[in-house]
């Protein structure tokens, strides 16, 4: 690609002058919020639920998005076909804007909105084959009353905390659990497990984010037939668990062949896991938000 477009301040500016203030307090702070997302040919998967999420982590920290969820939608699509996106990865953020060094908010000026839409880096086809490799951490989930895991703030220092012990540990995810030891969730993604034939994945109120594939994933199961639990549940039933999958925007439905060196199922991705996946991949293709609705009448002409 020649150039690529990013939304920063209103306007479209080119990568090399997109930057924001030393000031702001989303740089200083971790003040502000975001969502990743994604796009499949030219549709934007659950923008809708995206956009919810963004504005409930925005209300949940006092912070106004300066756009309706109408505009902001039509900016994200904007941004995606100004760079001629069709498979795309979208980050969206809105920081708290330029203040002083002090850390109170008020400060701040205005909040600042910037929307970047890249080609998609699919992860790699052989992860999918053969499956990840998990290590528990010692760094605990926050705690819901201390720094809600629903906001999906700039503050990401507990996810990468325990990416670095994974980095440490030589394995390709991390289990983060809560403070009562209940496994919650990945650096970045949702967990689920199977037992005799039934899906469990944590309560969200345990601490893990409302994943938007997580949802999706609840949803197809359900639809199928699949018996689906949410319920707390502990790293032994990971450790014995016949099948075990992450779900996340980038990694979509992914195997884990290991979990602290016990070899999960057979050691390779499951059957159910795999048929999710697949469920999943063919939602993607019918779902979402079209960029460019007036290709797909060029294509019926
Ligand atoms: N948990 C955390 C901590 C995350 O950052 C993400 C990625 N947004 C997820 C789970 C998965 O959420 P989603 O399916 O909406 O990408």
């Amino acid at each position: 690609m020649s150039s690529q477009w990013i939304f920063l301040n209103g306007q479209f500016v080119n990568k090399e002058e997109a930057v924001v203030s030393v000031y702001d307090h989303g740089f200083l702070y971790g003040d502000g919020v975001f969502e990743g997302i994604r796009a499949y040919s030219g549709n934007v998967f659950r923008l809708e639920e995206h956009l919810k999420r963004l504005y409930e982590s925005a209300q949940s920290i006092l912070l106004d998005v300066p756009y309706t969820k109408e505009e902001l939608k039509q900016i994200i699509v904007n941004t995606i076909r100004h760079n001629e996106l069709d498979n795309a990865y979208i980050r969206v953020v809105v920081s708290r804007g330029a203040g002083n060094l002090g850390l109170d908010p008020s400060s701040c000026s205005a909040p600042r909105v910037v929307v970047i839409a890249e080609a998609l880096a699919l992860f790699p086809k052989e992860l999918y084959e053969r499956g990840l490799r998990l290590g528990s951490v010692s760094t605990r989930r926050n705690r819901p009353d201390v720094l809600s895991p629903q906001v999906k703030s700039l503050n990401y220092l507990n996810n990468i905390l325990v990416k670095l012990e994974a980095n440490q540990a030589g394995v390709d995810e991390a289990l983060m659990l809560n403070d009562q030891g209940y496994v919650t969730e990945g650096s970045a993604d949702n967990i689920f497990i199977v037992k005799n034939g039934t899906i469990y994945t944590p309560p969200v109120y345990l601490g893990a984010l409302e994943g938007v594939t997580r949802n999706a994933i609840i949803d197809l199961a359900k639809e199928h037939g699949y018996d689906l639990k949410e319920e707390p549940f502990t790293r032994h039933d990971v450790y014995v668990a016949d099948e075990v999958f992450l779900t996340g925007t980038a990694a979509e439905v992914i195997a884990v062949v290991e979990v602290d060196q016990r070899k999960i199922g057979e050691g390779k991705p499951g059957e159910m896991t795999n048929e999710l996946l697949a469920l999943f991949r063919e939602l993607v293709t019918r779902d979402g938000v079209q960029c460019y609705p007036d290709r797909q009448q060029d294509a019926v002409v």
